[in-house]
């Protein structure tokens, strides 16, 4: 293997040591599975490579604000439901906070924290003058009527009030909303709001739809930025994206985004696997095709051009990408020693546990972090509040053209990091985003 996997990875002992002492000072239970902590041990891994401040890295180590709420709303039936929202401010020296609203029905205050740190670590690595957060309700969106889902989302964004704004907080699309729930925060937030900066209201939230200040491919964003990052390091690997197999766990917004545009550049989708089953067929399945099914069916199971496969025979399936795009920690140890691939591409947050990731790269398994391959949705985020506040409109060759410029200016900051450091892609991301975040914490300082 080449530079890229080579370097296994290097959490040195300073490294572990500094970890736990600062887990210690900031009164934590020691949990390897918890996935805060998995987050945090990474993060403070890189930070020690690059000798931060012991100051930095306990504000890094904890985020600024963990708001909660709880909120009625009047469902179809007649009855009230009381439900819990969670906004978690990681961090805010770049720049406004900003990341997605999650509806799920397991969204719970531990996760939120760890993704609100991979959006801080997102933004700087990607250089954007944003921090980083992350919100969401503990809810299935699937089982509520569009009209609860509308009353919800108003609920949630006047519970939360001023504690999100265009040039404070800035929540976007995650896993269960989409542009039309974007509308509503955006609406609610703009009736709340001071009426002489009406129009500005509008960029309170990104991902909203192209009639509302939306910007042209946020929808494709996350896959197009994950091929965009393919297309610069996969040469090194000596894997074309032309005749490149690839398999995908989830395929929803990102992983059928993916397999669509990879699917133009000649590469061949072999298996999928969703919350429905898994399927797989080795001359290769038609992303387009199969992105209808899902739509009308609501997921992989039953696409007929492909064989149905149990779990196992997925994860052996022999690929030179797999690309987990759906939760967190879903490539734990039992699944990363059935994966037969040169290439793990993070498109999910946080979806390689410690453990699994140790032993891929072991194996000489190049493992591309999530902060690089999913920062492209965050920065077309970035793209529609610089277009809404300045009132300006981007033609879709505009958006792509600054997004790839972008992934690929991220991608070689990676990759300078590997060499610069010696270590795993993951810890040279982290260390990326960290120099960034160190040298505006030292022109800045702390206040007062
Ligand atoms: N939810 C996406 C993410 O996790 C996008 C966040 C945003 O656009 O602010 O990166």
């Amino acid at each position: 293997m080449t530079s890229m996997a080579s370097p296994t990875a290097k959490p040195s002992d300073t490294g572990s040591h500094n970890t736990t002492a600062i887990f210690k000072e900031l009164g934590f239970r020691i949990n390897d599975h918890d996935l805060y902590q998995q987050t945090i041990s990474s993060v403070l891994t890189a930070a020690a490579m690059l000798e931060l401040p012991h100051h930095l890295q306990l504000i890094l180590a904890q985020p600024k604000n963990e708001i909660m709420v709880h909120f009625p709303v009047k469902m179809d039936d007649g009855e009230f439901r009381l439900f819990k929202g969670y906004r978690v401010q990681h961090n805010n020296i770049l720049g406004p906070y900003k990341g997605g609203m999650r509806y799920h029905p397991t969204v719970a205050l531990d996760d939120i924290k760890s993704l609100s740190v991979l959006m801080t670590m997102k933004c700087s690595l990607m250089r954007l003058p944003l921090g980083g957060a992350k919100g969401g309700v503990q809810v299935d969106p699937r089982k509520l009527s569009p009209g609860e889902l509308m009353r919800l989302t108003r609920r949630f964004t006047s519970a939360l009030g001023s504690n999100i704004g265009p040039d404070h907080d800035i929540p976007a699309p995650d896993m269960g909303t989409n542009a039309q729930i974007m509308a509503w925060m955006a609406d609610t937030y703009i009736n709340f709001g001071d009426a002489s900066r009406r129009w500005l209201g509008m960029s309170v939230v990104t991902g909203k739809p192209l009639e509302f200040g939306g910007c042209l491919g946020r929808d494709k964003a996350t896959g197009q930025g994950l091929v965009f990052v393919l297309e610069e390091l996969l040469p090194e690997l000596n894997i074309p994206l032309k005749d490149m197999t690839f398999s995908l766990v989830g395929y929803g917004n990102v992983g059928s985004w993916t397999a669509k545009l990879l699917g133009v550049r000649g590469s061949r989708l072999k298996a999928v696997m969703d919350h429905t089953g898994a399927i797989r067929c080795d001359s290769g399945i038609d992303p387009v095709a199969l992105a209808q099914h899902v739509e009308k069916t609501g997921g992989v199971a039953g696409y007929a051009k492909a064989d149905a496969i149990d779990t196992e025979t997925f994860y052996r399936t022999q690929v030179d990408v797999f690309i987990p795009a759906a939760l967190e920690q879903m490539i734990d140890l039992p699944q990363a020693q059935l994966l037969q691939c040169r290439v793990l591409a993070e498109a999910a947050n946080a979806p390689t546990t410690p453990p699994a990731e140790r032993y891929l790269l072991e194996k000489g398994v190049a493992v591309l972090p999530a902060i690089l391959c999913n920062s492209g949705g965050v920065t077309v985020s970035y793209f529609e509040w610089k277009q809404n506040r300045q009132a300006e409109t981007w033609d879709a060759e505009t958006v792509d053209t600054h997004l790839k410029k972008h992934m690929y200016a991220a991608a070689q900051r990676v990759k300078l990091a590997v060499h610069r450091y010696g270590c795993d892609m993951r810890t040279a991301a982290y260390c990326a985003a960290l120099e960034n975040i160190g040298k505006v914490y030292r022109i800045r300082g702390i206040f007062p």
